[in-house]
């Protein structure tokens, strides 16, 4: 099974839970024990799982990201969004997650999150069970 999710960013750079989208593919797959994978089809975004409870992590997440990767540098990429790009790919564009009871084993304070680093734009997740 096959299902691509909608992600509307509104923002330049910002980590969107998608946590609940997931769980929803998940039930609606019928499928009690597997895998589910969640690939990000854009080369100026990504994914990852880290602490949903505080937001706090998510916004030293995105700082320390910007610290890392300053929107000013020496960048030849005539589009001017290299830092995107560069950002997209230390994060990464895929992940999986375990499926068991027909849930997702997340860790109790685990959350999974869609990362903006070019927005606003309309953006897909691709989620395939199996
Ligand atoms: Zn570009």
């Amino acid at each position: 099974m096959t299902k691509t999710l909608t992600v509307k960013s509104r923002i330049k750079t910002e980590f969107i839970d998608i946590t609940e989208e997931v769980r929803n593919v998940i039930n609606e797959s019928g499928i009690k024990s597997g895998i589910c994978y969640l690939y990000v089809p854009h080369t100026t975004a990504g994914i990852t799982i880290n602490e949903g409870a505080d937001p706090s992590v998510k916004r030293d997440m995105l700082t320390s990201l910007m610290r890392l990767i300053p929107f000013e540098g020496d960048y030849h990429h005539m589009e001017g969004n290299s830092p995107a790009h560069i950002k997209s790919t230390i994060v990464g564009v895929s992940l999986f997650v375990l499926i068991e009871d027909s849930r997702p084993l997340l860790g109790t304070w685990q959350s999974i999150y869609f990362c903006e680093f070019d927005g606003p734009r309309h953006r897909r997740v691709i989620v395939k069970i199996v």
